[in-house]
């Protein structure tokens, strides 16, 4: 099925559920512009589609999907304000949605655009309020609130600078999305350094340079990423000059992001510096262990998994060279646990982390011995279990019902009857003197919470695991 086809097909089938006013509405000069290792990328025809889509259709939109299509596993939209009913791409969807009755909607002052600017679907996973704020991007921080209520006012240009993986690019998506999201009708364009030079080069060989001079010069707020791109490319800077020029001078926002402070750019135009450091310059730097060990909790929150705060912690303090990086370690985590229905462990994690770093700091984090002893007594998996979660040996041995002693206890009875196959009586005599028939209520007992209690499920592995009993 070619890409028309199978739109008009998702269009059909969605119309099951939207109002036809709707997808008139909302569909129309929209197109499929690729499908490709299970993205969907729609083109819409104005950026005030975006926000509506990525609210309302596009759960639906790749439900959907793949009804026609199991592969497609995500969604993305691009505006592209080329796209009229005059694309072949385009569906007319009047033919396939006749009207019915002739009802006019209020009269909304229509926004026009100039042809041809592209502007990548901002990341909805960057946001101002998904943004940790720590000591060393606070400033920054504010600055983007600021400009994105008060766009082309006081803080023009925003500059922001910092090391990779720290954050420019979150802080950017983010602006450009609040500013959208406040007034759907602002033209607000995100590019890359890199987009726009090959954009700038494309144009210059098609002898268009009009046309993108205008495009560019008619919007609202412009973003561009990783200016420090532009040293060495004379041309490029040159375009870039009189775009900036041209929306500052109009009152439009500008936003910047860069690896060093303005000065250290190495500009053809002192004019440009010192345009840039009339505005607003702020950085970003590595959050601080604190900040860090939020992130990674806000992250978990937001993946939906719970991880033993021993080991956030524990990445935390290892990962120090960029946000980036610790989510790396983070994602890989996840990835583990869910592959392997494994909880992850200071242990585990360490491995992972000296894959990609030759130093592990374990300060604080697990006994001196570092080799794995295989437990093979009750003793030994008593003090594992406990440890495991951080609780007082004497108190698994002890009386208290209390779950978080319970739990543990049970655990035990369940690895030591399980993984290494002591009979009831005994396990019971070791766990405080316990009847066998409490040792059998408890294993069988665990046996029905792990089959529905994954997370149990994981700890428990992970136990086995650490105890070398897996
Ligand atoms: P840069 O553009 O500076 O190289 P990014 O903006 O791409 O860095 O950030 C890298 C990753 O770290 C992104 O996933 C981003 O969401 C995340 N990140 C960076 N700083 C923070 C923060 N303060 N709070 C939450 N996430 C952050
Ligand atoms: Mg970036």
């Amino acid at each position: 099925m070619n890409l028309k086809d199978l739109w008009l097909a998702i269009i059909k089938d969605l119309s099951k559920d939207v109002q036809r006013a709707n997808v008139i509405t909302w569909f129309k000069n929209t197109a499929l512009l690729s499908a490709e290792e299970g993205v969907l990328t729609i083109g819409l025809p104005l950026p005030v589609f975006l926000n509506w889509h990525a609210q309302n259709y596009a759960g639906i939109t790749l439900k959907t999907a793949q009804k026609h299509n199991p592969d497609i596993k995500e969604i993305a939209y691009e505006v592209d304000i080329t796209l009229s009913e005059k694309d072949p791409r385009v569906i007319d969807l009047l033919k396939y949605f006749p009207e019915k009755t002739t009802r006019k909607l209020p009269g909304k002052p229509e926004v026009k655009l100039s042809g041809g600017v592209i502007s990548k679907m901002f990341n909805q996973r960057y946001s101002l309020d998904n943004f940790v704020i720590a000591p060393e991007n606070r400033l920054a921080h504010a600055a983007a609130m600021t400009v994105s209520k008060y766009p082309g006012e006081n803080y023009n240009p925003l500059i922001v600078y910092g090391g990779v993986g720290l954050g420019k690019t979150h802080l950017l998506q983010a602006i450009g999305r609040e500013i959208l999201r406040n007034d759907p009708s602002k033209m607000v364009v995100y590019c890359t350094t890199e987009n726009f030079t090959n954009e700038l080069i494309e144009n210059i060989q098609l002898r268009n340079m009009n046309k993108f001079r205008n495009k560019y010069r008619k919007i609202d707020v412009f973003i561009i990423d990783d200016i420090q791109f532009i040293a060495n490319k004379d041309r490029s800077q040159e375009e870039f000059f009189h775009t900036f020029n041209t929306l500052y001078e109009s009152g439009k926002q500008v936003i910047i992001s860069s690896d060093r402070p303005p000065h250290e750019l190495n500009l053809m135009s002192e004019r440009l510096v010192s345009r840039f450091e009339s505005g607003m310059i702020v950085d970003v730097k590595m959050p601080d262990y604190e900040s860090r060990l939020a992130i990674l909790r806000n992250k978990c929150q937001e993946a939906q998994v719970f991880i033993n705060e021993k080991v956030l912690e524990f990445i935390a303090f290892n990962i120090d060279t960029s946000v980036r990086a610790l989510l790396g370690v983070l994602n890989q985590v996840i990835a583990h646990y869910e592959l392997e229905n494994l909880a992850p462990t200071v242990k585990s994690v360490s491995e992972i982390i000296k894959r990609s770093k030759k130093e592990v700091k374990m300060v604080g984090f697990i006994k001196d011995d570092p080799t794995p002893h295989r437990a093979v007594t009750l003793d030994q998996l008593t003090d594992y279990v406990s440890e495991y979660y951080t609780i007082p040996k004497s108190e698994v041995l002890g009386e208290s019902r209390a779950r978080e002693y319970l739990l543990p206890r049970q655990v035990i009875m369940y690895l030591a009857k399980t993984k290494l196959g002591f009979s009831l009586a005994k396990i019971g005599q070791a766990l405080g003197n316990r009847n066998h028939t409490t040792v059998m209520h408890a294993i069988g007992k665990m046996q029905d919470m792990m089959r529905n209690d994954r997370q149990l499920l994981c700890n428990v592995n992970a136990i086995a695991k650490e105890a070398g009993i897996h």
